[in-house]
C-alpha cells in the first residue's frame, strides 16, 4: 500500500529537476564542493567491523623513536627473511607463467589439475579419497572461510566460535548474518576445547562447528584423543565442522591430525591455503575439501552452493593453480625444506617461552607446539598496570618499540599474543625489552 502511494505522488505531481536537486536528499552525499552526488554506501559492508583494527589503532604509531621498531605482532610468516618460500616453488611459478598455458579463465571452482592435486594430498585416512569435484580453489583460506561460513548461513543460524579465536571469523559471521556464539579454549589444559561448555550453546539454528588445529593465537595441536572427544560432540549434536586446518603439518610437538583423519564419518568443510605451511600467503591461494562420507553435505546442496559463491570471484589466479601440482610435490611434508622450517619455528617457541618464564607478571598458560603463535598471561596483582593488554601494549610499544598484539584481539583479555616466526636473535632483543618493561612495571621491588 505505502509504496503504491508514493509512487502514485510522484506520478501526479511530479517535482521540477531543480527542486529535487535543491532539497537535501537522503540519498545524496555533497561534495566539498557543495554538489551533492547519489553516492551512498551498501549497508552490508558499512557494518564490517574488524576487532584488530579497532584496536590497533588505539595502539599504534606510537612506538619510541630512539628504539627500533621490534614486531612480534605480525601473522606473516615472510616478514623476516629466514622463512621464504622453497626454490622448487619458486620455479614451479616462474615455469607455470612462462608455458603459455595458463593465461585464460580455469573453471570457476579451480582447474582441474589443481584440484585433482589438492584431492590427492588431502584425502583423510578412514575416508573415500576426495574427487576433484569435492574440492573449491579459494583466494587464500579467508575467502575459503568465507564461503564456508556463507553456504551454511541460513535466516536466523549461528555458528560455535573458539575464544581465543582468529578475528576474521566473528567479521565473517556478522557479514553472512550468522550469529556468534563462543566457546572456550582452555588456557591450562593445553588450550582444549572445553566440551562441556559446546553442547550448552547449542540450538536447533546452530549450523555448524568451527575448529581450528593448529590454533592461531594459541600455538596449540590438539591430540587425535581431543580431537575425536569434540568431533563425537558434534557428531551427538549433528553438527558439521568447518576444519580451519591452515596450518596443517606445522607442528613440532606432536603429529598433525586432520579433523577428517579422526573421524569416519562427520560431514567437514576443511579449509587450508598455501599461506602459512607453505610461507606464500601474497600468492593468494587456498582452497576447500568437502569431505563427505555421509552424504549429508551434498544432500543439503551445500556443495552446489559453493560452487556458486566460486562463480562469483571466479578463483584465483590461472598461473598459480597451474604451479600447486609441483610445489606440492616439489615440498612435500617432511622435505628437508619443510623440516628446516619447523626446527627454526621450535627454536623460536623454546626460546619465548624460556624468556617468558624467567619474567616477573608474565606466565606462559600452555605451551605452544605448533603454528607460530603463542599467548602470554598477564598475572594478576603483578604490574602496575594490571591485566590490561590493552594498556601493556600500547605503553609496550611507546616505551621499547616492541609490537605485540593484545589478547582483545582475539575475544581473550588478560593475554597477549607473541608471532615467534622472527629469527631467535631478534626474538632475543625483543625479549630484553619486553623483560625491562616488566621489571620497571612489576608492583614488586625487582
Ligand atoms: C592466516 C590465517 C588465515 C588466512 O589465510 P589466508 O590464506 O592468508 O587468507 C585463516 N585462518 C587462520 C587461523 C590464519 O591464521
Amino acid at each position: 500500500m505505502a509504496t503504491t502511494t508514493v509512487s502514485m505522488t510522484t506520478v501526479l505531481e511530479p517535482l521540477p529537476i531543480n527542486a529535487l536537486r535543491k532539497r537535501p536528499r537522503k540519498t545524496e552525499t555533497a561534495a566539498p564542493s557543495g554538489k551533492r552526488w547519489r553516492i551512498r554506501v551498501g549497508e552490508r559492508a558499512k557494518n564490517i567491523r574488524n576487532p584488530i583494527r579497532e584496536i590497533m589503532d588505539t595502539v599504534s604509531g606510537k612506538e619510541n623513536p630512539a628504539k627500533k621498531l621490534l614486531s612480534l605482532a605480525q601473522g606473516d610468516p615472510t616478514s623476516y627473511p629466514h622463512l621464504r618460500p622453497s626454490t622448487a616453488m619458486v620455479d614451479a611459478l616462474q615455469t607455470a607463467v612462462g608455458s603459455g598455458h595458463f593465461n585464460g579463465y580455469q573453471p570457476s571452482q579451480g582447474s582441474l589439475v589443481c584440484r585433482e592435486a589438492v584431492a590427492r594430498n588431502f584425502s583423510a585416512p578412514g575416508r573415500p579419497a576426495l574427487q576433484s569435484k569435492d574440492v573449491f580453489m579459494t583466494f587464500g583460506c579467508s575467502e575459503a572461510l568465507s564461503h564456508c561460513i556463507a553456504a551454511l548461513a541460513a535466516p536466523g543460524s549461528n555458528m560455535l566460535l573458539p575464544r581465543p579465536g582468529f578475528p576474521l571469523y566473528s567479521v565473517l559471521c556478522e557479514y553472512h548474518g550468522v550469529e556468534v556464539r563462543y566457546y572456550d579454549l582452555l588456557p591450562d589444559c593445553g588450550w582444549q576445547c572445553d566440551i562441556g561448555g559446546i553442547a550448552k550453546l547449542v540450538d536447533e539454528n546452530t549450523c555448524a562447528l568451527l575448529l581450528n588445529n593448529p590454533s592461531n593465537p594459541c600455538g596449540a595441536v590438539f591430540t587425535r584423543e581431543h580431537l575425536v572427544a569434540v568431533l563425537s560432540t558434534a557428531e551427538e549434536l549433528g553438527l558439521p565442522v568447518i576444519a580451519d586446518e591452515v596450518y596443517a603439518d606445522m607442528s613440532f610437538s606432536r603429529p598433525f591430525v586432520a579433523c577428517a583423519a579422526a573421524t569416519a564419518s562427520i560431514p567437514i568443510l576443511s579449509v587450508c591455503a598455501l599461506s602459512k605451511r607453505w610461507l606464500a600467503p601474497g600468492w593468494r591461494v587456498g582452497w576447500i575439501a568437502v569431505h563427505d562420507a555421509d552424504g549429508a553435505l551434498a544432500a543439503a546442496g551445500v556443495p552446489e552452493t559453493l560452487l556458486k559463491l566460486c562463480q562469483v570471484s571466479l578463483g584465483p589466479a590461472a598461473p598459480i593453480q597451474g604451479a600447486v601440482p609441483e610445489i606440492f610435490s616439489a615440498a612435500p611434508s617432511g622435505c628437508e625444506w619443510h623440516t628446516d622450517i619447523l626446527t627454526a619455528l621450535e627454536a623460536s617457541a623454546q626460546c619465548c617461552m624460556r624468556r617468558c618464564r624467567s619474567i616477573p607478571g608474565l606466565e606462559v598458560a600452555s605451551e605452544a607446539q605448533g603454528a607460530m603463535y603463542m599467548m602470554v598471561r598477564l598475572k594478576p596483582n603483578a604490574l602496575d598496570l594490571g591485566t590490561d593488554d590493552v594498556l601493556l601494549a600500547s605503553k609496550l610499544l611507546e616505551e621499547e618499540s616492541v609490537a605485540i598484539l593484545p589478547g582483545q584481539c582475539f575475544a581473550a583479555p588478560g593475554f597477549f599474543r607473541v608471532v615467534f616466526a622472527a629469527p631467535e636473535k631478534v626474538l632475543e632483543e625483543a625479549w630484553d625489552r619486553i623483560e625491562t618493561f616488566c621489571r620497571r612495571h612489576s608492583l614488586k621491588a625487582s
